[in-house]
């Protein structure tokens, strides 16, 4: 697992899982890397986001060399963080809009690292990665701010991975964590790397 992933996941979740069977266990409410709060997240969620993600995008169109290259092993490099986020922005997308057409769905998970290892992210270029984060994260905001007041109280369990029972409004609040945290990750490859 890279480093940079979400100290939640499944690792240190505390179900046992079996076949057919999703052990709901509490969603988180901080992150203990990047002290991330969920219930702080309130107001503006599409302007928090997108600015999250424009930095992002900043970062990896001014990395120059570095954006490919990893610090250690068990980091991701920018241009990684970057396929990973723009992927996690899709999937959240599906979730939210699962979640408001159909009762308490249980997500797919993403497999975030199966991603990167059988190198389904080789093609990614700074050009492509840095347009295709500016779209999804136009696309999820987009539908985002569609969301009634009511639709973002509906249930899902996020994942067979991370069976939380969370709402759509959690879901939201872990797109700007996803893109925040990961945003800490990318600017602290690049200390790692001067
Ligand atoms: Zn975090």
């Amino acid at each position: 697992m890279v480093s940079g992933a979400a100290p939640w996941s499944v690792a240190s979740a505390p179900h046992r899982w079996r076949a057919g069977y999703i052990g709901v266990v509490p969603a988180p409410t901080s992150c203990d890397i990047c002290g991330f709060r969920w219930d702080d997240v309130t107001g503006d969620v599409v302007g928090r986001l997108t600015r999250a993600s424009e930095s992002f995008v900043d970062v990896v169109t001014n990395a120059g060399a570095l954006v490919s290259r990893r610090p250690s092993p068990e980091r991701w490099s920018i241009l990684e963080y970057a396929g990973h986020l723009r992927d996690v922005l899709i999937s959240i997308r599906e979730r939210i809009i699962l979640a408001v057409v159909t009762d308490r769905p249980t997500g797919v998970a993403m497999h975030r690292d199966e991603r990167v290892d059988r190198g389904l992210y080789r093609h990614d270029t700074v050009a492509d990665v840095s347009e295709e984060l500016t779209v999804v994260t136009r696309l999820f905001t987009k539908t985002v701010s569609s969301l009634r007041e009511d639709d973002t109280r509906r249930a899902l369990i996020y994942s067979s991975a991370s069976p939380h029972e969370v709402t759509v409004a959690w879901a939201i609040a872990q797109a700007i964590h996803e893109a925040e945290h990961h945003l800490g990750d990318i600017r602290e490859n690049l200390t790692r790397l001067d």
